[in-house]
């Protein structure tokens, strides 16, 4: 098992959502790292990709969970989103489906839903 407390972060590949997600999650968990696992609009990834891109996500948090121990797992949407460009509405509704799909994988951890605004702060999303 690695050294070190990990979280695991289902996020986009957009560079600016990067650094807001990893610096919330050490704060509010505690951890010392975070796997991203990116996709372009990760959460409509998970919802309308190919069985294949789902594959290739669950493959990745489990090297996470499996590997390094982590136990938070963040779908993350943001605001401006080049790879779901939807409303904020139907984007957080995105969100709360994916994360649902995600608790469905029956790993041990923990699932939330993240919405970066405009602002790139971070809120949770009831999922
Ligand atoms: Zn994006």
């Amino acid at each position: 098992m690695a050294h070190g407390t990990f979280g695991t972060a289902i996020n986009c590949m957009d560079g600016r959502a990067q650094l807001p997600v990893i610096t919330w999650l050490k704060e509010q968990y505690g951890l010392d790292y975070v796997d991203m696992i990116t996709e372009a609009g990760a959460a409509k990834a998970l919802l309308e990709g190919t069985p294949e891109q789902a594959a290739s996500v669950l493959a990745r948090v489990r090297v996470s969970v499996e590997k390094h121990g982590s136990r938070i797992v963040a779908i993350v949407g943001h605001d401006d989103c080049a790879g779901n460009p939807v409303s904020e509405e139907e984007h957080r509704r995105h969100i709360a489906a994916s994360v649902a799909v995600a608790r469905a994988w029956g790993l041990p951890v923990e699932v939330i839903g993240l919405w970066l605004g405009n602002d790139w702060q971070i809120e949770c999303i009831d999922a």
